[in-house]
């Protein structure tokens, strides 16, 4: 029998800076997506639960220093680091999330014990941190997030006394830079001083099994302890095996107002509507009346992926067990 077992992730979306991007940085975004695809096709593959192939994407994208979550998250107003991440299995409607913790090495992981060891679903701060020393998990000094790319667009953001999100924060930067000199940093294919940079996955399995998982570290210069969308469920993670799994990046805030993936499965439950109308009727009509930006993953339980974003482009891919993955960054 066929299985229609996928997984999708993203790594962000945002303004596309295609004009100055060289061609081995853009090949080395596709690279890591593709090699995390594979990674999580693997467990699809061998027969593994959509909770623990969209768990390993997740923790691999927040090991990715390209990627905003994890080594290599955005800078707070004080120059730290406050990573969110959530996880929701569609089996169960069981969810865990962590917001503002500051030393976990990955907090995707902290988010599935908060689902499966908890009674509770979010945990914040100190507390959150607690729980995941109790769970075992890997703690590092908060140095391990700084990277000097996310430094310097830190910098510009305070220069322009703004949050901004982790790719609209890389088009400040290669303006800057520019305006230096022409080699002095690598260029992200999406400008990060305009892109949003959370990572997320999810994923169908072969049981027919749907899961959710999302991980940020916010946007460039925000206040300390703010929190966005991306621990929220309902706001920027969501599963549902009845329905959809989705994932989201963007404006946290529009996300957050517009209960943004839970409304993709909203539509589908209440509305009758398709995967592809309800996440295209969220990302294109619900989000731009607040002017909300950014995009969604999504998979149904038929394994019908969607990836609308109504920015420039979004790192994104999906991998379909028995074929090759297939990573894009444009519209
Ligand atoms: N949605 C995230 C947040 O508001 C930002 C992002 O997607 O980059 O924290």
């Amino acid at each position: 029998m066929k299985s229609n077992a996928v997984l999708a992730i993203h790594g962000g979306a945002g303004t596309i800076l295609r004009a100055s991007m060289a061609p081995e940085v853009e090949t080395r975004y596709l690279d890591a997506l593709s090699g995390i695809l594979a990674a999580g096709q693997r467990i699809l593959a061998e027969g593994g639960g959509a909770l623990d192939a969209v768990e390993e994407a997740v923790r691999l994208l927040e090991d990715c220093p390209l990627f905003n979550a994890g080594h290599g998250a955005v800078f707070t107003s004080a120059g730290t680091h406050e990573l969110d991440a959530s996880i929701m299995d569609g089996r169960t409607l069981e969810a865990g999330a962590v917001c503002c913790v500051k030393r976990v090495r990955n907090p995707v992981l902290a988010a599935r014990r908060v689902l499966e060891k908890s009674e509770h679903v979010l945990f914040t701060g100190a507390g959150a941190e607690a729980f995941a020393a109790a769970q075992g998990l890997e703690f590092v000094d908060p140095g391990y997030f700084h990277t000097d790319a996310r430094y310097r667009q830190w910098q510009l953001a305070r220069g322009e006394a703004r949050a901004m999100l982790d790719h609209d924060g890389a088009t400040l930067e290669a303006k800057a830079a520019a305006n230096a000199s022409a080699d002095s940093l690598p260029h992200e294919p999406i400008d990060p001083n305009r892109k949003y940079g959370t990572v997320g996955a999810v994923a169908l399995d072969a049981h027919g099994h749907l899961a959710a998982a999302t991980s940020t570290g916010g946007i460039t210069n925000k206040q300390v302890g703010r929190v966005g969308d991306a621990p929220l469920i309902g706001a920027g993670c969501y599963a549902d095996d009845a329905t959809c799994a989705v994932s989201t990046t963007g404006s946290g805030e529009m996300f957050m107002r517009m209960v943004a993936a839970y409304d993709v499965a909203a539509q589908m439950k209440y509305r009758g509507v398709s995967l592809s109308e309800a996440a295209t009727n969220v990302v294109m009509e619900q989000l731009p009346r607040i002017d909300g930006r950014g995009g969604l993953i999504a998979v149904d339980a038929q394994g019908n992926v969607v990836l609308p974003f109504n920015t420039e482009g979004m790192y994104r891919g999906y991998a379909r067990v028995g074929e090759a993955p297939v990573a894009s960054i444009y519209a």
